[in-house]
């Protein structure tokens, strides 16, 4: 299991309204940051402030230039969602996560505790 290389699939695969969002994290950005706040209509993300419309792609994902990373504008104030992104082994191999390594997938259980231990500042392990 490598680190995050921020290739930025799962922005792509899951920032255009495939996200969830909870009414604290609402509260939170109306109070905080309205910017953010803007993008929320009805308890979806993310919706265009312009044309009320749910977006194709997150609106704070940017690709690095000359480079083939992404980072988040909002990386501190992003989503649990986001936050907790990747939850196991088999919606990383779904996504083809690039934190993957061909050993990872001959020992799942392992691998898991590995995950969990990089994403510990981010979310509670996974329970078995
Ligand atoms: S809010 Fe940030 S982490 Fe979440 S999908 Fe958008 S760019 Fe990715
Ligand atoms: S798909 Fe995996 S390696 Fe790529 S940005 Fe997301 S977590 Fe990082």
């Amino acid at each position: 299991m490598k680190e995050c290389n921020q290739c930025g699939k799962c922005c792509t695969n899951y920032g255009g309204g495939n996200l969830s969002v909870t009414a604290r994290e609402i509260d939170w950005w109306e109070t905080h940051s309205p910017e953010i706040a803007s993008y929320v209509s009805n308890g979806r993300i993310w919706v265009s402030p312009v044309t009320g419309k749910t977006m194709d792609r997150c609106p704070w994902l940017r690709k690095l230039p000359g480079q083939k990373k992404y980072i988040c504008r909002i990386y501190y104030n992003r989503p649990d969602d986001c936050r907790h992104y990747p939850v196991d082994i088999e919606q990383m191999v779904k996504d083809d996560c690039e934190m993957l390594e061909v050993h990872d997938l001959r020992v799942p259980g392992k691998a898991q505790k590995t995950l969990d231990r990089l994403m510990s500042d981010s979310r509670p392990p996974v329970k078995p």
